[in-house]
């Protein structure tokens, strides 16, 4: 029997267990950061399966690295676990199954690694919700000694390409000066109004962005009461891109609009970041025309990625710019919407799991085929370099 068959044979008699996985994870909805009780059951599983755990692995406590090695050399292959819940409506996003698979994928190909040179990696990645995990593991180097890093995240539909925004996060504080608003105006200087004038400004500079920006904002302090001149106010902005380099001069332009509102009104202004940058994904053609491949050879239906779809941002990003990778789809369930419960309820039950199975054997065929014939890491490598340099 040929190795591609081996391991499509693990994964169909060991199919109970991975649902069983998923569903726990599903069952013990953890939020970002907090996801012990997932990292537990995964970790444990690989445990089981041979493969040596490190956790709290770049100071987080809910991040781990499973690794396995077959003979010297060969390829260092990733497959990335999340994990993390969304408030509320729980696993709405589906990490319940992105976790199953990866791990699943990965005990699949270890039955079949030895005598291939090569070593599997899953690395478990907190927080994708809100935190960046992965941002914070690219900045900790838990890359820097991997060749490839994929993941599959449940969709609508079956895709292999993938489109997300770059982001960064703006925090305008302006300091005015408190005076009684009726009897001593003159007295006043409006912190209210320069974050006011900062939301006009932007309005102004929208006309002159490409399609692909956005900026969305909120005031978050206004002041505390009409009757005095608001002393100290403060706006939040979330701007965001299809490329980092794209999205650099916008986040300048808008400071601007925050310094010209300071001056016209006379409050102080500090701009500070928030949260971690996301950049855009870069996924790996070559890696994603062998899980397409795959995909195919296992009779499933491959979309097509527009950006009608719409475009958010997601850490995975980061992990695409340093190392030739993938985030890609598989459909549950046709016009579903991440992040509701419609999405949620097929992320344990019978599409769901159609997918989990589908999407597991695919990932294991694709890391396959890298342990198999090392020259299309190489050839993965190459087409990495030439996307950066664009
Ligand atoms: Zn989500
Ligand atoms: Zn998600």
């Amino acid at each position: 029997m040929d190795l591609k068959s081996k391991v499509l044979e693990f994964i169909d008699a060991n199919q109970e267990e991975l649902k069983n996985i998923s569903d726990y994870i599903f069952d013990n909805p953890e939020l970002a950061f907090e996801e012990y009780k997932a990292v537990e059951i995964l970790t444990e599983k690989l445990k089981e399966n041979g493969f040596t755990i490190e956790k709290g692995i770049a100071g987080l406590p809910t991040a781990f690295k499973a690794e396995y090695r077959g003979e010297p050399g060969g390829p260092v292959v990733a497959l990335l676990a999340e994990y993390d819940a969304l408030p509320e409506i729980g696993h709405a996003c589906g990490h319940n199954l992105i976790a199953t698979i990866s791990v699943g994928a990965a005990i699949a190909i270890s039955k079949v690694l030895s005598p291939l040179p090569g070593t599997l990696v899953v690395l478990g990645t907190p927080a994708e919700e809100g935190g960046g995990g992965k941002v914070i593991m690219v900045e900790k180097g838990c890359f820097t000694d991997v060749d490839c890093a994929m993941i599959i995240h449940p969709a609508d539909q079956t895709m292999v390409d993938d489109i997300s925004l770059a982001n960064t996060n703006l925090v305008f504080t302006y300091h005015g000066k408190a005076a009684h608003a009726a009897a001593f105006p003159e007295k006043g200087i409006n912190a209210l109004d320069a974050a006011i004038l900062t939301f006009n400004n932007i309005n102004a500079l929208r006309g002159h962005l490409k399609d692909d920006v956005r900026i969305h904002g909120i005031i978050t302090k206004g002041g505390v009461a009409t009757n005095i001149v608001t002393e100290l106010a403060e706006a939040k902005f979330s701007v965001r891109a299809l490329k980092r380099k794209e999205l650099e001069p916008v986040v300048e332009k808008v400071c601007q609009c925050a310094k010209a509102a300071a001056l016209a009104t006379g409050a102080g202004l500090e701009i500070k970041t928030e949260g971690l940058d996301y950049d855009e994904i870069m996924n790996n053609k070559v890696l994603t025309s062998l899980l397409r491949e795959n995909y195919l050879q296992l009779g499933e239906f491959v979309g097509e990625r527009t950006i009608e779809q719409g475009l958010g941002s997601t850490d995975m990003g980061n992990v695409t710019q340093v190392v030739p990778g993938f985030q890609s789809y598989i459909g549950i369930g046709k016009d579903l919407v991440t992040h509701t419960l419609e999405f949620a309820q097929s992320c344990k039950g019978p599409a769901g799991y159609q997918g989990l199975i589908t999407a597991t054997k695919a990932l294991a065929m694709t890391v396959l085929d890298l342990l198999v014939n090392p020259d299309l890491l190489k050839e993965a490598k190459e087409e990495f370099r030439k996307t950066k340099e664009e």
